[in-house]
């Protein structure tokens, strides 16, 4: 049905998530990755993909010759090349200008912040006296970010007093730029996921929370609970504002970028209700893995949708609530969750094919569906204590 050829940068298992939509919609996706047996390739192995890095400006004209539509599943690619193939006629979702602007944590945040979209304050620390400056007029602790190449919290260090200040630049990758962020003191972290299609079109999944271990997602449950018992009493109205300012501000902040396709916004909700975007990214995300299961349609097939100019599916969900574990590398104790999620109503379990089990590595995940979010906790429990009988 669909004959253009969709390309992606990166063969990760968010790569491999949109290759599973893809195969059920009949849709070609080559992949650019440099393990030949990458966890996406690795489901689509008659395709003939790229091997290479997602980086190299060779490998990416060679996947921009053999496709109509280029897209990625990780933001830390060359852009400069990708502005070029733009230039020369080639379609690219997101924009590689998006894509730039996003990978550059400092250059996003002032981008929303010109866009008016409520953020924690930013200073940027081109040396040692500017990081002494952040002390000075954040207070402790703040957050000092590597503005490039960050995931799961590798890109920061929390500068907690006066003392950590000489050392701060030292705790993070050498060379890489940095700036510092206030403190949020946040009551809980939310994410919106937002979808929006070439034609212009931007719609919102539901707000999630999202519970992080050691600055890694580890839980998500959908929808928030904010100002609700599990059971989903009390307050529904100060709940309801909540929903509807969160994905106002993540719909805001998606609608002033260039391009198509699925994003993923992290946010803080701050004791005082406050929302405070924390950051973006231009790609399917790990807040919206429970969408596979209770949602009408998935991120990743609402991906595809948008960049192909597709209609758009629904982004409601189909179940009352689910939730999500994250399966972090942790030795023997890695598959422990998933042992139990077989016998567990209502579970269905992913993994990513990953060859290396390193300690805290996303080697794949757990969603729980169930007809409210207590069948959901009390369905989650085990799995969770299973992989850490602290976290009850
Ligand atoms: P990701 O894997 O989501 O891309 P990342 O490496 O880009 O993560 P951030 O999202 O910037 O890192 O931060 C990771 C976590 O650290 C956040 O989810 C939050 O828990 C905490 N954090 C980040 N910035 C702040 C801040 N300004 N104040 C308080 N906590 C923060
Ligand atoms: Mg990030
Ligand atoms: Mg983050």
């Amino acid at each position: 049905m669909e004959s253009r050829k969709v390309g992606i940068l990166g063969g990760g298992q968010l790569g491999r998530m949109v290759q599973e939509a893809a195969s059920r919609l009949n849709i070609s996706l080559t992949i650019l990755d440099e393990p030949v047996d990458a966890p996406a390739k690795q489901v689509n192995a008659f395709q003939t993909h790229i091997e290479g890095s997602f980086k190299d400006p060779v490998k990416i004209r060679e996947l921009a010759a053999s496709v109509d539509v280029i897209t990625v599943e990780i933001e830390h690619v060359d852009t400069e090349v990708l502005k070029e193939l733009e230039a020369s006629g080639k379609a690219i979702h997101p924009t590689p200008a998006t894509i730039s602007l996003i990978q550059d944590k400092y250059l996003q945040k002032q981008h929303l912040s010109k866009h008016n979209i409520p953020l924690a304050d930013s200073l940027d620390c081109p040396d040692q006296a500017a990081i002494e400056r952040a002390g000075q007029e954040f207070g402790y602790p703040f957050m000092l970010k590597a503005k490039t190449l960050a995931y799961d919290g590798r890109g920061n260090y929390v500068v907690r007093s006066e003392e950590d200040l000489q050392d701060a630049r030292s705790k993070l990758a050498p060379g890489v730029p940095l700036y510092a962020e206030r403190w949020a003191k946040f009551d809980r972290e939310l994410a919106v996921m937002v979808v929006r299609s070439v034609t212009g079109e931007v719609r919102s999944y539901p707000v999630v929370e999202t519970v992080h271990k050691n600055s890694i997602c580890h839980l998500v449950f959908a929808p928030a609970q904010v100002g609700r018992g599990l059971s989903g009493t009390s307050d529904e109205s100060f709940s309801t504002s909540i929903q509807e300012r969160a994905r106002k501000v993540a719909e805001n902040a998606i609608s002033s970028f260039t391009g198509a396709g699925i994003f993923g916004v992290e946010m803080f909700l701050m004791k005082d209700g406050q929302i405070l975007l924390n950051e973006i990214a231009p790609r399917p995300h790990n807040s919206g893995h429970y969408t596979i299961e209770a949602s009408h349609t998935s991120q990743f097939e609402n991906h595809l949708r948008a960049i192909l100019g597709l209609p758009l599916g629904s982004t409601e969900m189909k179940v009352q609530a689910a939730g999500m574990l994250n399966i972090l590398g942790a030795g023997e104790k890695t598959y422990e969750a998933c042992k139990l999620a077989y016998s567990a109503p209502g579970a269905t379990t992913h993994l990513y094919g990953k060859k290396e089990c390193k300690a805290g590595r996303k080697m794949g995940h757990i969603t729980v569906v169930g007809d409210s979010m207590q069948e959901v906790h009390d369905r989650l429990l085990p799995m969770v204590m299973a992989m850490d009988p602290k976290d009850e």
